[in-house]
């Protein structure tokens, strides 16, 4: 029998570049990238994730929003 399920995960994937002012709390500062996904797991093991999405949050008051993979590296870029 094999054993499949699955686990949420997290993950940082860096800071944007330039300081973004939240519309929140109207503090300017570098915002959080953030990865969040599931792992399929065998056997309890995490393999490959699945249902990806990446979140812009603001690190002052966590605002944030979802944003497409390809913003990501527009963000990141120097
Ligand atoms: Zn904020």
């Amino acid at each position: 029998m094999i054993v499949w399920g699955h686990k949420g995960y997290q993950k940082q994937v860096g800071q944007t570049q330039s300081p973004i002012e939240c519309s929140n709390c109207k503090h300017a500062a570098p915002w959080d990238i953030t990865e969040v996904g599931r792992k399929f797991t065998l056997y309890w093991i995490p393999t490959f994730p699945y249902a990806r999405k990446y979140y812009l949050t603001c690190p002052v008051c966590q605002y944030g929003k979802e944003i497409s993979k390809d913003e990501i590296a527009r963000f990141l870029q120097y």
